[in-house]
């Protein structure tokens, strides 16, 4: 990659907003120099951000997006989305899979996210038999990020179990079983195999929850050589912390930072049923959370306690989940949203400082990077160059700057307004459109045609 300059009209830097900035990337997709009241050369660019990771992604549920939406049984819930999400996922082929992963991962970028954190669990066949090469999809999902040039985040799953009482996998769970021997097999091939990425990819890894693993388990994951954190699902739902009370004797973050004394080397996704003294006691301990507004609304889960994790210091990332939609302005503006209706008030997340749009966003960049190992979710020299731009001459943005420019574009606007996306330097998003949108888009449409005319 040959070293490229940008010139933002306006951008956000830590220092706060800068005019007419000439941003350089270097060959290794680092920032080397960030310039306010410069020259106009290089790549003109409307107003310049910071990328966020999206922190959790499960690629393949994209294929399942809008089929779940009316009642199968009296009481419709997470628990019955579930169940249809298991009868789906016994129907994908690895090439479906790839297809799949691929126009997640556009869709992302296009959306303005620079990286991503898949939360990688399909490892076997249907019936659970491993693939000739155990390894098989995980290297599917290896393929798609080095066609769409997303900055990659593996987070292998490890699962063993069917629930807290230590019942077995069945059905649609086959597929995602692994003893600790055959998982660490499938870790260190993902190494491997990441290893042909650019080097910005990184290796996480993701002990399921604690419904799927056990303390001796949870500890094996997290002692695993990683550039990434370790990210675990925990109370998502109302059922599963009381399962861990009923098992463990605690609530499930309760548990987590008395057990397993979790810092910032952890990463816990939803975190949706936590007491106020959880929260503030997650903050405290380094470990962030990966929330997931858009999804946690369509299954029903809850509101995050954002208003009160972040006055306490808490790192929050940004995750997309079952990709029922992808959209970055939207995840922003359903966190803002669910806050409002909780509190019923309006401006929730903002500070003195800083507006909803503004507070928002730089926590999720950051946030973010973090939650994938990344050294990024800053406009500033030396940081990875995960950027993305808006179009100030939109008619939802003309006129506006700063802060409000940022909520015009997540309150009123939405990610159609995103013109350049750059992952790690990588400029794969231009006006608007993925550079091989056409053929990603086009190998995805087949898949769903076949898939959707076997419903
Ligand atoms: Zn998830």
């Amino acid at each position: 990659m040959a070293s490229t300059r940008l010139f933002a009209r306006e951008a956000l830097t830590p220092e706060g907003w800068a005019q007419n900035v000439s941003v350089e990337i270097g060959a290794d997709g680092r920032i080397v120099a960030v310039t306010p009241n410069a020259n106009s050369q290089g790549v003109k660019v409307g107003a310049l951000l910071p990328a966020p990771g999206n922190a959790h992604s499960h690629a393949f549920q994209r294929a399942m997006a809008g089929l779940t939406e009316y009642r199968s049984a009296a009481h419709d819930d997470f628990w019955t989305w579930r169940t249809l999400m298991y009868h789906f996922v016994e129907r994908l082929t690895p090439d479906d899979i790839e297809a799949i992963a691929a126009q997640v991962q556009m869709e992302m970028l296009e959306a303005g996210f620079a990286a991503i954190g898949e939360f990688h669990y399909l490892h076997h066949q249907p019936d659970g038999t491993p693939y000739e090469n155990p390894a098989e999809l995980g290297e599917r999902m290896f393929s798609a990020a080095a066609e769409t040039g997303i900055g990659y985040a593996h987070l292998p799953v490890l699962y063993m179990r069917g629930g807290m009482d230590g019942r077995a996998l069945q059905g649609g769970q086959r597929r995602f079983g692994n003893t600790l021997d055959t998982f660490e097999n499938l870790f260190e091939k993902a190494r491997t195999g990441l290893a042909n990425l650019p080097g910005d990819a990184r290796l996480g890894v993701a002990p399921h929850s604690l419904r799927a693993v056990d303390e001796t388990a949870l500890r094996f994951a997290a002692g695993l050589q990683r550039t990434a954190p370790v990210h675990i699902h925990a109370a998502e739902q109302t059922g599963e912390v009381d399962e861990a009370l009923v098992h463990l004797g605690a609530r499930p973050v309760e548990w987590l930072l008395d057990k397993m004394k979790i810092g910032a080397d952890w990463r816990l996704v939803h975190a949706t049923q936590m007491t106020e003294t959880e929260t503030k006691a997650l903050a405290a301990s380094g470990a962030g959370i990966v929330v997931c507004p858009i999804t946690e609304a369509n299954l029903g889960d809850g509101i995050f306690p954002a208003r009160d994790y972040l006055s306490a210091g808490g790192a929050l990332a940004l995750g997309s989940d079952s990709n029922i939609r992808i959209s970055l302005s939207e995840e922003l503006r359903a966190l803002e949203h669910s806050q409002r209706l909780r509190d019923r008030e309006r401006a929730v997340l903002a500070t003195p400082e800083k507006s909803c749009g503004r507070r928002m966003l730089e926590a999720v960049a950051e946030g973010g990077a973090s939650a994938l190992g990344r050294d990024a979710g800053r406009i500033e020299a030396g940081a990875l160059a995960d950027l993305f731009a808006l179009d100030t001459a939109a008619p939802d943005l003309a006129g506006l700057s700063g802060d409000r420019l940022l909520d015009a574009w997540i309150f009123a606007g939405g990610d159609r307004l995103v013109t350049d996306v750059w992952a790690a330097g990588r400029h794969m998003v231009k006006d608007g459109r993925h550079i091989k949108r056409d053929a990603i888009a086009a190998r995805f449409n087949k898949v769903m045609l076949r898939l959707r005319s076997e419903l």
